[in-house]
């Protein structure tokens, strides 16, 4: 992959710039949300994600020293903060893989925005360690999780996961997270046609009325592994009609700009849904959200066929005010909304156009 240095959006004697306290991109939208992959590696292999034949045993992770550190990770969300990012969400990979997450979470929890406010702090799993591990990520500080559940159905479950990992030992992961005061929790389904969208109705029933808020995503082209077709996408507006036809449901406004998820109540007052179209009804126009990859390179969209490497200018004694100001340059020159422009291109051009693996930029 081609990056393109950090240092090279640097606009000449801007390594002054003080921390904005709000970017903004060429497209009007604000930096808001920083997405940090901890990790490339995952225990599973999801089969629209880490297909095993793709990252099979010979599939080159990152090593150890091409990671960012927590140091390092810390420091760029600093600088991010004072530049108007108000929620951290750890990712990956499995980020409850990379060992001393806890550690990371409590440095994290420690940053104060220009007013003096903590920042949100989520993270995104596949649970398969949370009945181990959810005491100590509510005890380092983390506020919000979610979690991904792709079916009830166990043999569904694990042929998905491919590493015959049962739902049973997930689903008790997410009542120990409540257990122990996290929240709120929410629950990813990844939706793909003649996969798992015959659980649809069964997801809607299991998680209705429960502490937990169920979102149904639409399956996305991200990366080159899954082999994505328009065909196995679920439009969103078709699961509503699905679980509507059981449950009536009443449209609820946004509850803060740039939310990805379109969310829906049901009328008996039970809970509520979100459905995230990113194929079918997208949200570039509000999207505030940066990723930083595990080996440190920031990208400024889920799309974006270049990162810009961070990495080398931390390792390369930058600092914090040339950091700041490479930052507020990659913002300044954002104007990324692959997803309202996806249906202009051609597969030709779609299949030619680089892409990164969902498990490297974290989802
Ligand atoms: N391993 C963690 C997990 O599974 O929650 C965190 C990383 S995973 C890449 C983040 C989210 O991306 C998950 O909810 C996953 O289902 C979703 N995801 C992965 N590939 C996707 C795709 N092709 N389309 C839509 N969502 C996808
Ligand atoms: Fe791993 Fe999450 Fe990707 Fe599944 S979706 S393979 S759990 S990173
Ligand atoms: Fe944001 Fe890019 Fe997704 Fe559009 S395609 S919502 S700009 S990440």
């Amino acid at each position: 992959m081609s990056i393109t240095p950090a240092a090279e959006h640097r606009a000449p004697g801007a390594s002054r710039l003080p921390s904005t306290g709000s970017l903004i991109d060429r497209l009007d939208r604000p930096l808001r949300d920083l997405r940090i992959s901890v990790t490339d590696r995952c225990n599973f292999r999801c089969v629209y994600c880490m297909p095993r034949a793709v990252f099979g045993r010979d599939y080159a992770f990152l090593s150890r020293d091409e990671l960012l550190s927590f140091e390092e990770i810390e420091r760029i969300s600093r600088i991010a903060v004072a530049h108007g990012v108000r929620k951290l969400r750890l990712t990956g990979g499995e980020p409850l893989l990379r060992r001393g997450i806890e550690e990371l979470i409590a440095r994290l929890a420690a940053l104060r925005t220009p007013e003096g406010n903590r920042v949100e702090l989520a993270l995104t799993t596949n649970g398969s360690a949370l009945t181990v591990k959810a005491q100590a990520l509510k005890d380092a500080g983390l506020d919000r999780l979610t979690v991904s559940v792709d079916s009830l159905d166990d043999e569904l479950f694990q042929r998905m996961n491919d590493v015959r990992f049962p739902v049973s030992r997930v689903l008790d992961g997410i009542d120990a997270a409540h257990a122990v005061g996290i929240g709120p929790i929410k629950l990813n389904m990844v939706v793909k046609r003649g996969l798992n969208d015959g659980e649809i109705e069964a997801m809607a029933t299991r998680f209705k009325g429960t502490p937990y808020t169920l979102r149904f995503i639409e399956y996305m082209d991200v990366g080159t592994s899954n082999g994505w077709s328009l065909d196995e996408v679920v439009p969103s507006s078709e699961i509503v009609e699905r679980i509507s036809a059981l449950y009536p449901l009443e449209p609820v406004g946004p509850a803060s700009p740039g939310e990805t998820a379109k969310r829906w109540r049901y009328s008996d007052g039970t809970g509520e849904i979100g459905l995230i179209s990113s194929v079918t009804n997208t949200f570039c126009g509000t999207c505030n959200r940066a990723r930083i990859s595990t080996e440190g390179k920031l990208f400024t969209c889920l799309f974006a066929t270049e990162g810009h490497d961070l990495r080398a200018l931390l390792r390369g004694g930058a600092d914090d005010e040339e950091l700041s100001a490479a930052m507020a340059s990659i913002w300044g020159a954002r104007d990324d909304r692959y997803s309202e422009i996806r249906s202009e291109l051609t597969p030709e051009l779609r299949a030619s156009r680089k892409r990164i693996e969902m498990s490297y930029i974290g989802g």
